[in-house]
């Protein structure tokens, strides 16, 4: 089909997916991602040891970069910062481009303190302990009392590791510190049972203990918790861990108190009590503050889309078409606020269109049924004289940036597969892009 050449901007689930649906309609794609390796989170968030589902993800996706009309450029970040723009990739005349770059924006606690040592986001932890570079090779230490703030599945994710995967030294306790209470934990059985082990009965029957007045308002009985949130109350676990896993419901974190070393040494709490507000429960804050022991904090409240990139930006992600005519479409159409128009040809999808929500089906969902909106603009769209994957490549390195294709990354692969043969270990990953990109010209060199 010579209509131009869709350009598809990030290699997470949401991209790839949404770039094999526009290639299975007989259009040219070419996907630039910021990472070398495709994958986004698949790659560099879901949890190390899931090799079943990163492996089967895996192969779905060199699938996809295996279409003969899909071509990839990786370690290729566009941002308003960068030699790559939102601005400069209009140049190239692409048919349509679709932002599919996840939420790389972090969503401060806002707390004075917060640039304490030992203070992280989750997001940031979660790309070192997966080997994202350059996060991979920066300081994520951690200290004996560890708190994490959030009850869903990355909390659950990023305890087992502290408890059970980190290499070195464990922590003593891992608090999972929450605004609300045991019955609005978000994490889901299965992820919880990893970590179940860890999880000390006592002290949390004494946690729900201190909370059962505060969660009455709410209309909560904490004697249900152990027939709805925390079946785990009414087993013991057959050994005990030296390392215990604790809870510390309805409290908000207000500061961040740094030790002589600037680490973190304490948290300020304020404790909530809980009301009811329609169907939901809402925390309400009283006059009492506790001060917690802490020396590391991992914030995992979900992310928000990055503003540097360089799209129009609403109140927490980028602006989409507001049209109430046809919301289903609008959704997916990047809006501008200043001219009140919208984007011709842009397009977000995934997590970069709503972040951090669902799991790889439901960001692939939300790309697909973006495409059917990109598909239908598509047909009524003149035709465009793209730059091809060629011209891109050529022009991007003449920037000076190292950037990789879809062949490299099949060598990239090969080379990973010996190294973790060589090793005996079920995966290795090159942590840092030089030893990536030494690796390749390597192997294409001998
Ligand atoms: C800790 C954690 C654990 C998870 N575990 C699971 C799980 O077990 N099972 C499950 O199904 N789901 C899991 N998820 C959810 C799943 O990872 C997401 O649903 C999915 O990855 C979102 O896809 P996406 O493509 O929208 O974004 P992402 O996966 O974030 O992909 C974004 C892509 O865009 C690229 N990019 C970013 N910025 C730029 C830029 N400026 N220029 C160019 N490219 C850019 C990145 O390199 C990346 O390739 C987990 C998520 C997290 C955070």
């Amino acid at each position: 089909m010579d209509q131009g050449i869709v350009y598809v901007v990030g290699a997470g689930p949401a991209g790839l997916f949404a770039a094999r649906k526009i290639a299975t309609a007989g259009y040219q794609v070419l996907i630039l991602n910021r990472d070398i390796k495709p994958g986004g989170l698949a790659e560099y968030g879901i949890y190390p040891q899931k090799f079943h589902m990163k492996n089967g993800l895996r192969k779905q996706f060199a699938k996809i970069l295996a279409m003969p009309n899909v071509d990839y450029i990786g370690n290729a970040r566009v941002r308003s910062d960068e030699r790559l723009t939102v601005e400069g990739l209009k140049d190239w005349a692409p048919a349509a481009i679709v932002y599919a770059v996840g939420a790389q924006g972090t969503k401060n606690l806002g707390l004075p303190g917060e640039d304490a040592k030992g203070v992280y986001s989750a997001k940031d932890f979660v790309y070192h302990y997966n080997l994202l570079p350059p996060f991979a090779s920066q300081d994520f230490s951690t200290g004996r009392r560890v708190a994490i703030i959030g009850m869903g599945n990355v909390m659950a994710d990023i305890a087992r590791w502290l408890l059970i995967d980190q290499p070195g030294e464990k922590p003593d306790e891992v608090t999972v510190i929450a605004r609300r209470g045991p019955f609005e934990v978000k994490f889901d059985r299965k992820e919880f049972d990893e970590i179940e082990a860890f999880l000390n009965r006592k002290e949390l029957q004494d946690e729900l203990n201190r909370v059962a007045e505060a969660c009455k308002g709410a209309g909560q009985d904490v004697g249900q918790v152990a027939d709805t949130t925390f079946p785990w109350l009414k087993t013991q676990p057959e050994n005990t861990p030296a390392s215990k896993l604790k809870f510390r419901f309805l409290s908000s974190p207000i500061a961040i108190e740094p030790g002589a070393d600037r680490r973190i040494a304490h948290l300020r709490v304020v404790e909530n009590i809980l009301v009811r507000d329609g169907e939901n429960t809402r925390p309400k804050a009283t006059d009492t503050e506790t001060l917690l022991d802490i020396d590391t904090l991992i914030f995992a409240i979900g992310d928000l889309a990055d503003r540097g990139l360089g799209l129009p930006y609403g109140k927490n992600s980028y602006a989409t078409n507001p049209d109430t005519a046809n919301p289903d479409r609008a959704a997916y159409e990047v809006f501008d606020p200043a001219s009140g128009k919208v984007v011709d040809g842009v397009f977000v999808v995934g997590w970069a269109r709503k972040a951090s929500e669902g799991l790889v089906g439901k960001a692939r969902f939300d790309a697909e049924q973006g495409v059917n909106h990109i598909l239908k603009y598509l047909e009524g769209a003149a035709k465009k004289s793209s730059a091809s994957a060629a011209d891109v490549l050529s022009q991007i390195r003449s920037k000076g940036i190292e950037t990789v294709t879809k062949d490299d990354i099949i060598t990239l692969g090969q080379v990973e597969a010996q190294q973790a043969q060589a090793h005996g270990l079920p995966e290795f990953k090159f942590s840092t892009n030089q030893e990536m990109l030494r690796a390749i010209q390597t192997k294409v060199a001998g």
